[in-house]
């Protein structure tokens, strides 16, 4: 059985099928959060969708090296900065420690990276790639300093998002705002600075600026995964115009087919609008969390329509989760119950359970896949119920259900390892894609004091009892 996934790319379902030619390891790229503020759950909602794939390809036996960046410069990092009176860097570590205590409260497995636009060496790389589309002329400096992206010189732009983007391509120079661009749909790749960034700059070629968002993508995710990726994943908001401008650099820099598949998820709605900052319609994990639900209910509301379906957010959503939960932890203390300490029967894997990875085999369809949870759970109810279940086939059942917690993560008892460990790591991963090991020597010496040691692999920390 293979995988199939929806890619954006062609509009169509395609069996995946990774780069390696092994066929095991994947490279994937998420789009991470602008750390300006603590992430909204519609943010989650993409991170969730990720959280899902990278699970289920683990579970099929893929080996997934993920990358999440984290954006801490850019308008509105530096707008708040500038409000808060702070240094830009001081400004976003707050958000950026909220944002791993909230992957923690979501169950979301950490990724192998978490670069920050604004490390020195993502900095130079950027400068790098720039300097090589300039010697291709497909870019240009425009009177300000400031470095745009010709579009007309990338005929395939636009192809991701199947736009038709002549409109785009006007000849002559145009005035945008304060910038003056060669077309409209030109995008900056380096920005001059100007009064309102303050102290926030680096020097280039170009005199002194700061990165577009886009081409920090571009480097962050070429430096830690090479040129070609298997999956890139984010938001459909990122289509247009942010995954084309990947696109666009990356192949024009690195000469190769940047990523084979690209998947979105659509919106988390409120009331039929986006949820979104600007939009004012938003929720923190944070609002949800003082109003008495938990992580794993938010999760369960997140991960339980399926990703390309826009999910309409409600309280009452949160309430029917959890309904839903309560229901599997009941089904799981009765065969807990059942079972004792007998062990699993030797029989081959429930049936249910199959049929569940094979709903997600089909482009994550999770709705299918949780169908065929709760028709087990109805089924093992009776027969427990009618006495014909015996204490090793709940031992088994409880074993299969354990296969399918491993992409789910939704049972009560996960408290294997502390969330205090699991943060203490996250935190520790940032500092190591900060170089500062300093830091990262004594977050791992905190870990041990608790009781567990982190080792470092190329998926990720690994984390063991001492
Ligand atoms: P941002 O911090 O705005 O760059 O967004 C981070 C990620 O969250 C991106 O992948 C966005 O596409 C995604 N995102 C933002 N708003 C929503 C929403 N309402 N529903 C789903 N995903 C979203
Ligand atoms: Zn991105």
């Amino acid at each position: 059985m293979s995988v199939s996934l929806f890619n954006t790319a062609t509009r169509t379902i395609e069996a995946f099928k990774p780069l390696d030619p092994a066929g095991r390891m994947v490279k994937m790229y998420t789009c991470g959060p602008t750390v300006y503020n603590f992430a909204h759950i519609g943010n989650f909602r993409a991170y969730i969708f990720e959280d899902l794939l990278q699970r289920h390809l683990e579970a099929r036996g893929f080996e997934v090296e993920r990358v999440m960046n984290l954006t801490d410069v850019d308008d509105k990092t530096i707008a708040g900065c500038k409000k808060c009176g702070v240094p830009l860097a001081d400004f976003t570590a707050k958000f950026k420690a909220a944002f791993f205590e909230d992957l923690q409260a979501l169950r979301i497995k950490p990724a192998a990276h978490y670069p920050a636009a604004t490390a020195p060496e993502y900095i130079a790389r950027m400068i790098e790639m720039i300097q090589t589309l300039q010697s291709q002329d497909v870019s240009y400096k425009a009177d300000d300093g400031s470095v745009y992206f010709r579009i007309a010189k990338f005929p395939r732009y636009g192809q991701l998002a199947h736009l038709n983007l002549d409109e785009l391509r006007p000849s002559g120079r145009i005035q945008n705002d304060e910038y003056e661009k060669e077309a409209i749909g030109d995008f900056a790749l380096w920005k001059a600075w100007n009064a309102d960034d303050g102290d926030v700059w680096w020097e280039s070629p170009w005199g002194r600026g700061r990165p577009g968002w886009h081409i920090e993508c571009s480097a962050m995710a070429t430096a830690l995964l090479g040129p070609e990726l298997d999956i890139h994943c984010g938001g459909v908001d990122n289509i247009f115009p942010h995954h084309e401008a990947e696109i666009a650099q990356s192949e024009c820099v690195t000469g190769r087919h940047f990523s084979r598949y690209w998947l979105h998820c659509a919106h988390l709605m409120v009331e039929g609008q986006k949820m979104a900052k600007s939009a004012g319609n938003f929720y923190t994990l944070r609002d949800l969390l003082e109003k008495g639900y938990t992580g794993r209910e938010i999760r369960y509301v997140l991960l339980s329509v399926h990703y390309r379906l826009p999910l309409n957010f409600t309280l009452s959503g949160l309430d029917a989760a959890r309904t839903a939960l309560v229901r599997i932890d009941a089904w799981l203390e009765r065969l807990g119950a059942l079972a004792g300490t007998v062990p699993a029967a030797e029989t081959a894997a429930e049936p249910a359970m199959s049929r569940f990875l094979e709903a997600l085999d089909e482009d994550l369809n999770i709705s299918g896949a949780l169908g065929q949870l709760f028709d087990w759970i109805r089924d093992s109810n009776r027969a427990m119920d009618a006495g014909q279940l015996t204490p090793a086939a709940a031992a088994r059942t409880l074993a299969d259900f354990a296969v399918l917690n491993s992409i789910l993560e939704i049972d009560a008892d996960k408290a294997s390892i502390p969330d205090a460990v699991l943060g203490l790591v996250q935190e520790r991963q940032a500092a190591r894609e900060g170089k500062d090991w300093g830091r990262s020597d004594q977050l791992r010496d905190a870990v041990a004091a608790l009781g567990w040691q982190v080792k470092d692999t190329k998926q990720g920390p690994q984390i063991t009892r001492i």
